[in-house]
């Protein structure tokens, strides 16, 4: 399978790693829509939220929220707050098919996105 977040975890494509658990990775997004933008992924391939189903799922994303908060907190977004997006599909603009969290954070964010 070619996935580019695949070859993250594998290490065969380079990224810079905030953090990792066996289960989930933080990554620096290369393309950074905020002072601090970082991915988090699963280290299994899962392409978005609506493969995450069932109670794997659920276990799936509750992790993954925690680990999400986690990282957060230790960017030092917790006072000023921070955004946790996912893009699931064409209309949201979706990229990259393996699930993924953006955290946005280190400037006032607008709302309603685009
Ligand atoms: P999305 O458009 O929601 O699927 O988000 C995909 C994100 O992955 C975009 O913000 C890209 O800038 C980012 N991205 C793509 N390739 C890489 C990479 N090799 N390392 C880090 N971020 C990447």
């Amino acid at each position: 399978m070619d996935c580019i977040f695949c070859g993250i975890v594998a290490g065969t494509i380079p990224a810079t790693v905030v953090k990792r658990s066996d289960e989930a990775m933080a990554f620096r997004d290369t393309d950074p829509k905020a002072p601090e933008h970082v991915l988090i992924i699963p280290t299994r391939h899962v392409p978005a939220v609506r493969n995450a189903r069932g109670a794997e799922g659920e276990e799936l994303l509750g992790r993954l929220m925690q680990f999400t908060a986690t990282v957060a907190s230790e960017l030092g977004l917790d006072i000023d707050g921070y955004r946790i997006v996912t893009n699931t599909g064409p209309d949201a603009g979706q990229s990259v098919e393996h699930l993924h969290l953006h955290v946005l954070g280190g400037r006032k964010l607008g709302w309603p996105p685009g």
